[in-house]
């Protein structure tokens, strides 16, 4: 199928959703919520059992899987991957007509697998490990999630220690990794592990493509303040992988971490955030009756004009995109604006609600808005904290002097840690 312009694009998307057997999401159409219909449920983070939230990950694979047969789970992506090499307008259009259907949701460890590591293993992989896990990745039939921090090693990831050493054709793993997102249900872990400890610390790092079901490896839930456990400690304890397995150049993992978080900073800027949205905020105001409030409304009219200024950002980053410049260290300007609305999104609610947001008296739309009050502050961590980002605008786009460090000429055993 060849779509020549975006607008027969959008139509035959449209037709296709339509007959794809989805629902759609409420009676007024196009994704606006009605309030009182259907789930009232914000969170940024799921609390759901394991089981409960293994069944909604085996749903959102399966539709990643008819997408993607059907052409439209990865629209910007060459079609030697099984993507049909549109710009990303496309993609955008795209998600525009899919949020008008109930599609099951959202999880974390799809978007990694998708828009971090696929990605990563396009650029860096071996032509056998692009053969082995592209298609597999994009059409969901596996997932794989990121092994990067450790109890030691977050802001200052280069830290890490996890050993990996060389033992003939394999390499041995030994170490933790920590807050790793959707780690029980993966099948893949993308690992970065110091292999050299005597050279500064940058450049003893290699990374590696990991199956988190071999012998000596074991993945324990960490329970979060808004309920579920969507990340995970994970332990190696003499892990042996083939070095078939290994993901750019020995010493180079670096270079691959810093691939992975620059595709995590640039999907920060798209406008699908998680939690709730501005116009289920909208909603809440006026069952609430916030927006006839001066002051309340005020800061809601905040809440709808930055959302706005989200997509126009959003349209400005995706025209620099199909131009081919990439976004750069204007990633974590975006990534910081986008917690910035949804920490707005809490503010409002919890002004509007009152004590509803804390009361579960049943009633729909009001105390489920807890979940993502409570999960916005993990955004201001993941994927570098928001200091980690003012300290790279602060040296890379406003060029101010670089914080002093030791640790480049230092071996990474000598360094303080
Ligand atoms: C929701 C969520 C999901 C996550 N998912 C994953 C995942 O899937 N895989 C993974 O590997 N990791 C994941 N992480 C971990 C995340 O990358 C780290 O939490 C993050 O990098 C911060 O590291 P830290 O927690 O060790 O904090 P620290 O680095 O110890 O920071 C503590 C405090 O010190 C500040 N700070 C540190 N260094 C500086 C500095 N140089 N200048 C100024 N201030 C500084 C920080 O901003 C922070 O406020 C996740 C985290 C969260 C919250």
């Amino acid at each position: 199928m060849r779509d020549h312009t975006l607008e027969e694009f959008r139509t035959a998307a449209r037709d296709w959703l339509d007959r794809s057997g989805v629902p759609r999401c409420s009676a007024a159409g196009a994704g606006v919520p009605v309030w009182g219909e259907g789930s009232d449920d914000v969170s940024v983070f799921h609390d759901l059992s394991f089981e409960a939230e293994k069944a909604l990950l085996d749903r959102l694979r399966e539709w990643q899987r008819t997408k993607f047969e059907a052409g439209y789970g990865a629209l910007t992506w060459p079609e030697e991957f099984g993507g049909r090499g549109l710009t990303p307008e496309f993609e955008d259009a795209f998600v525009a007509e899919e949020r008008a259907f109930d599609t099951g949701g959202a999880h974390e460890l799809l978007s990694v697998t998708l828009h971090l590591i696929a990605p990563t293993i396009r650029l860096l992989g071996t032509a056998e490990q692009r053969q082995r896990f592209i298609e597999s990745f994009l059409s969901g039939r596996e997932l794989a999630c990121q092994l990067f921090s450790e109890p030691g090693a977050g802001s200052d990831l280069a830290s890490l220690g996890t050993r990996a050493v060389r033992d003939g054709d394999d390499w041995v793993i030994s170490g933790q990794k920590v807050w790793t997102s959707g780690a029980q249900f993966a099948q893949w872990g993308e690992l970065i592990a110091r292999t050299d400890p005597g050279v500064p610390k940058h450049q003893g790092m290699t990374a590696f493509l990991v199956p988190l079901d071999l012998p000596g490896i074991e993945v324990r839930p960490l329970r979060q303040m808004s309920g579920g456990t969507s990340f995970n400690e994970v332990f190696f304890d003499e892990v042996r992988i083939p070095d078939s397995q290994r993901l750019g150049n020995v010493g180079e993992g670096w270079k691959v971490a810093l691939t992975t978080l620059g595709f995590e900073r640039g999907a920060s800027s798209s406008t699908a955030g998680v939690g709730g949205s501005v116009l289920q905020t909208v909603g809440l105001a006026g069952f609430t009756g916030a927006d006839r409030d001066p002051v309340l409304r005020q800061q809601l009219a905040e809440v709808v004009i930055a959302h706005r200024l989200g997509e126009i950002a959003h349209a400005r980053d995706e025209h620099a995109r199909t131009r081919g410049e990439p976004l750069g260290a204007v990633g974590s300007i975006r990534k910081m604006q986008w917690v910035s609305r949804m920490r707005g999104i809490s503010d409002f609610v919890a002004a509007a609600l009152g004590p509803r947001l804390v009361v579960d008296s049943g009633e729909w739309g009001t105390f489920a808005w807890g979940r993502h009050v409570l999960g916005v502050p993990g955004y201001r961590i993941a994927g570098g904290s928001d200091e980690i980002q003012r300290n790279i605008i602060a040296e890379r786009l406003l060029e101010l002097p670089a914080e002093p460090r030791t640790d480049r000429t230092t071996a990474w055993r000598e360094s303080r840690r």
